[in-house]
């Protein structure tokens, strides 16, 4: 190879990884400006913003989100390059180290299976050689256990732990709000979150490997139905605010511990009839002995006739949870927001509890949700949290949304620039300069040429770039101290005098709202 060539291989074009993508302006703009508004219908609410990391430790998700299910199966993003955390004592070191050798959280490879035999050997050494006692670190009497606690610090530091980057959020904001014991704070904590989540589905449109949610969370002890009516409502207020109206709000209540048992008991029953047992497909065949609830809410359309006669989950409810699901339907009456009841939004997982419910648009093609929620009571308890602390929240696609957004005002993105300088000579440049900072100040958005421009070429830019008006300083300004203004849409010039400037170019002149505006 000649000097200077270089191998085929590095001159290769990188591209985004498949099923991501790059969001490019003038899209970032209504990306912004839909955040901006679910920002301020969130925060109307009372609802604060919360930022957590975008990996977690693997075992987070899986227990949260269940080992049965596709996500934690199939879809999650996982690398072993975590550490196990330090812990207050000997103790409980080791016991983190057990804990996460039992869930799979550390890789099972033989050089760490034999650095957690060494663990546990040392470990009862220390033990029978310290006594009895509990708080082993506080026992440094002999130069022997020193060397030993040393050695099992740093096998745990050679065992990589399973990080995964986020499917969802809901588990890492439960997890937060236990870490920093949040409930101590008065009433319901209400937290919402905006960010990018990962999942290695088979990419397609509305469907992404890496996509983003924004989400909500409401925790606390209380559970009352109002709760969840006006985290809906707020859902149903956004989708006003962006004047997306053809939705439908889908609802269901599924139980909780005492009637849904019963309740799967009864369909699991229903389904092993061999009459609708072999109708069934391999999928939801399986379902009927680890999960029957799933079969609900299969999509397999040759399923969906059976599916119609199955017995519903909302005439088997126990007392409370019926009076919680007829209290949530009348809320939802009095703030005006309209439903449907769907028998079939059920949800697998144990730690789910009465309400669910989903938003989706025909709008969107195949993948038309919108969003999904419902009530998780049980899921703080099982991460660890104190009991009795209730949860619900909802996550909705901010791709789809905004796909939504597009489709519902048959808008193509465009990014309006207010102000285009067309300066030309050089007793105009420091004028120029100083005026762009003006009107920057002003939140205009301003494009200064960094270079002269003839002044047929820089209206012909300016027009390109959208432009809505273009400030003209030439010699015929400076020398005149009058100010040259155009308006773009139709052509119409004015001269006005620098004092004025900055009065001209308030609203309405540069009135600034709604999508793609
Ligand atoms: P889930 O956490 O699965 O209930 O998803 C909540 C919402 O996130 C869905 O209703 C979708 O709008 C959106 N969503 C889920 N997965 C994806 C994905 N792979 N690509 C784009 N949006 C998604």
């Amino acid at each position: 190879m000649g000097e200077g060539a270089k191998p085929e291989n590095e001159r290769r074009k990188f591209r985004a990884i498949k099923g991501t993508r790059d969001i490019l302006p003038p899209a970032t703009d209504l990306w912004n400006w839909f955040e901006k508004t679910a920002r301020g219908v969130m925060e109307s609410y009372n609802f604060a913003e919360i930022r957590t990391p975008i990996f977690e430790e693997t075992e987070l998700f899986a227990r949260s989100i269940g080992v049965e299910t596709d996500v934690v199966n199939k879809e999650m993003y996982t690398f072993a390059v975590g550490e196990i955390q330090r812990q207050d004592s000997l103790e409980e070191l080791v016991e983190a180290v057990e804990s996460a050798w039992r869930d799979g959280a550390i890789e099972r490879t033989g050089e760490n299976e034999q650095h957690v035999s060494k663990i546990r050997d040392i470990y009862q050494a220390v033990r029978s050689g310290a006594g009895a006692a509990t708080a082993i670190t506080h026992q440094f009497g002999s130069g022997v256990i020193w060397s030993q606690i040393n050695e099992i610090n740093r096998l745990v530091g050679e065992l990589s732990l399973k990080l995964t980057l986020r499917p969802e959020a809901t588990a890492s904001v439960c997890r937060a709000y236990i870490e920093h014991g949040m409930q101590m704070l008065p009433g319901n904590t209400k937290l919402y979150y905006i960010g990018p989540m990962f999942r290695r589905e088979r990419p397609q449109k509305g469907r992404y490997r890496q996509f983003y949610q924004i989400g909500a969370e409401v925790l606390g002890t209380s559970d009352a139905p109002a709760i969840d009516a006006e985290l809906i409502q707020m859902l149903t207020d956004l989708l006003e605010r962006c004047q997306v109206e053809k939705y439908m709000l889908l609802i269901n209540s599924i139980g909780c511990a005492s009637c849904r048992p019963k309740y799967v008991e009864l369909l699991r029953a229903e389904l092993r009839k061999p009459e609708i047992f072999s109708k069934l497909g391999a999928d939801s065949q399986r379902r009927v002995e680890t999960n029957p609830l799933r079969v609900m809410d299969s999509k397999l359309p040759e399923e969906q006739p059976i599916i119609e006669k199955l017995p519903k989950i909302s005439e088997h409810l126990c007392e409370e949870c019926s009076a919680h699901f007829e209290k949530l339907k009348r809320e939802l009456t009095l703030r005006e927001v309209p439903f449907t009841e769907s028998p079939r939004l059920v949800r697998g997982l144990d730690y789910y509890m009465r309400t669910t419910f989903e938003i989706t648009s025909p709008i969107l093609g195949a993948q038309n949700a919108l969003c999904g929620g419902g009530r998780y009571d049980g899921l703080v308890e099982m991460l660890g949290g104190p009991k009795g602390i209730k949860g619900i929240g909802f996550a909705l696609g901010e791709d789809r949304f905004i796909d939504a957004i597009v489709e519902a005002h048959k808008i193509h993105a465009t990014r309006p620039l207010d102000i285009f300088i067309a300066w030309m000579g050089e007793r105009a440049y420091p004028t120029a300069v100083r005026l762009a900072h003006v009107l920057r100040d002003e939140k205009h958005r301003v494009e200064l040429p960094a270079g002269e421009m003839k002044f047929r070429k820089a209206l012909e830019r300016a027009d390109k770039l959208g432009a809505r008006y273009v400030l003209i300083i030439g010699d015929d300004e400076i020398a005149s101290d009058m100010l040259t203004i155009k308006r773009l849409s139709d052509g119409v010039q004015e001269k006005i005098s620098e004092e004025a400037l900055v009065d001209f170019f308030r609203p309405p002149a540069l009135a600034k709202e709604g999508p793609g505006s």
